[in-house]
């Protein structure tokens, strides 16, 4: 009893002792996939950051301290890497080691495995067309980093699965997905604007929402999409439903998050991450 009210004591310590906030202690992980949390200092203006020449977010942690929160892409060997500041300060990083499982899919549609010519050009140009959307890097804090779950229902496959279709492998799991039943409404997980509306050919009827600071949600298969470019969302309003257009096996809701550019783990965002 002694033992363990020591143990708990020395543990309440360590957390309370700790220099870093609530945002760093949910969103650092820096693995590839995944995200690190750097600490600019305080002062104003806002320092502007940049990683491999692309902005990052830079938000305040609980009042006092500027801090970057750097998407660190899915590509990325581990090692150490560069954040640059506007002020000419570089701050390092270590990307440490993780291990994504295989995932095996059977597809009847042999066409979504080796797309046709005339696919190859389609999904060449939608391929584009999503990544300018990535791109967007617009002002203004995000309404919330720690995320809500745009539906309720339990995670299904994790993100950045290597995935065999037919035994041939092909791109990451970009996402992470829910089992929801086909219809279900599927919510802005932060405020947003609608900044992409599509339907392709690997992610059917597709929807992006830029949150801020490059922080984009995307979410695909829809069997319903409920609003337009340049609409305006509050959290939590609903933008389409769950569906399974595109290359997908049965219904389900696939949620992209992105940071400068690069596809990170949602699961990070709404306190599920697991090594
Ligand atoms: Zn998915």
């Amino acid at each position: 009893m002694m033992r363990s009210l020591l143990l708990l004591s020395a543990l309440l310590f360590s957390l309370t002792a700790h220099a870093e906030g609530f945002l760093t202690r949910l969103l650092n992980h820096p693995v590839p996939g995944g995200v690190a949390v750097l600490n600019l200092g305080d002062g104003s203006p806002p320092p502007q950051a940049s990683f491999n020449s692309k902005p990052v977010m830079v938000v305040k942690e609980e009042g006092t301290r500027w801090i970057a929160v750097v998407g660190i892409d899915l590509k990325t060997l581990p090692g150490e890497q560069t954040l640059r500041v506007n002020d000419g300060r570089t701050l390092s990083f270590t990307v440490q080691p993780k291990r994504y499982r295989e995932q095996h899919i059977k597809l009847a549609n042999k066409r979504q495995v080796n797309p046709l010519a005339q696919d190859l050009e389609r999904i060449n140009r939608e391929l584009a067309e999503q990544n300018k959307a990535y791109a967007t890097f617009t002002p203004g804090t995000p309404s919330n980093l720690l995320l809500d779950r745009p539906v309720s229902g339990p995670l299904s496959s994790p993100f950045g699965l290597r995935r065999f279709f037919n035994g041939e492998e092909r791109n990451p799991h970009s996402g992470l997905d829910f089992a929801a039943r086909l219809g279900t409404p599927i919510k802005a997980p932060a405020a947003g604007t609608v900044i992409l509306v599509g339907d392709y050919f690997f992610n059917g009827r597709t929807v992006f929402i830029d949150h801020g600071q490059g922080f984009i949600s995307m979410f695909c298969h829809l069997s319903a999409v409920d609003v337009k470019v340049g609409d305006t969302l509050t959290r939590g309003a609903v933008l389409g439903k769950v569906g399974m257009t595109g290359r997908a096996t049965g219904p389900h809701m696939h949620w992209n998050v992105s940071l400068n550019g690069s596809r990170v783990d949602p699961a990070i965002f709404i306190g599920a991450f697991t090594l």
